[in-house]
């Protein structure tokens, strides 16, 4: 039955957490960071946050929580990753260390870093599917990007095709399967609280 308030967590392992907080109150949900196996159990959602994939997987290990995060993805629970986040949640990730965990709740490829060295930062405004409001302004830092994804999902947004973009042009940045959403930009750097949002909205129809 879907709570009349959704707590959402935030793994706080390492990353830009507080940014999430933040931005989850924005949209009017109860947010809470997310340490400890105990603190899981009680979220009715999770973001992953930005910051390092293969320190975030290190930390799971360390906190003891990379096993009950998988068995609440296996159990449906949904959860938002944004960039590093969305690494973790892919079936693989190219580029990453050999002894990185997959948390496989989407079923993707993605590559790490994919952006290369002269664009390793940069902004982009997005069609993304499904989203009012015209283009979504976004921060990519250091980010992967979605070389190919399974039947079960649902592309929500491509790096515009505009001659800049190079390589990156028309590559997959935003994704759904099911109760999973991933981005490899950074929704809580912008102000622009439409991601949260639709993740608000997925958790209380969960
Ligand atoms: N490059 C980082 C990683 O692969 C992600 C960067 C970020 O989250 N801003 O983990």
């Amino acid at each position: 039955m879907s709570p009349a308030q959704p707590v959402v967590g935030v793994l706080a392992l390492q990353g830009d957490v507080r940014e999430h907080l933040l931005a989850l109150a924005e949209v009017g949900v109860l947010a809470r960071p997310v340490r400890r196996p105990e603190e899981l159990a009680e979220v009715h959602g999770l973001v992953l946050p930005g910051g390092e994939s293969t320190t975030m997987s290190r930390l799971l290990e360390t906190f003891e929580l990379l096993e009950p995060l998988r068995a609440r993805l296996a159990d449906g629970m949904p959860a938002y990753g944004s960039c590093a986040g969305m690494v973790l949640l892919a079936t693989k990730a190219l580029d990453g260390r050999p002894d990185q965990h997959q948390l496989e709740a989407i079923d993707m490829v993605v590559r790490r870093n994919a952006f290369g060295r002269q664009v390793d930062s940069f902004e982009a405004d997005l069609d993304f599917t499904g989203l009012p409001g015209g283009p979504l302004p976004a921060v990519f830092i250091r980010a992967p990007w979605v070389e190919s994804v399974g039947g079960a999902v649902e592309v929500l947004a491509r790096v515009p095709d505009q001659p800049v973009a190079g390589v990156a042009a028309g590559r997959i940045v935003a994704v759904r399967q099911g109760h999973v959403l991933a981005t490899a930009f950074h929704p809580e750097l912008t102000g622009d609280g439409r991601v949260h949002r639709l993740f608000a909205d997925t958790v209380r129809a969960a």
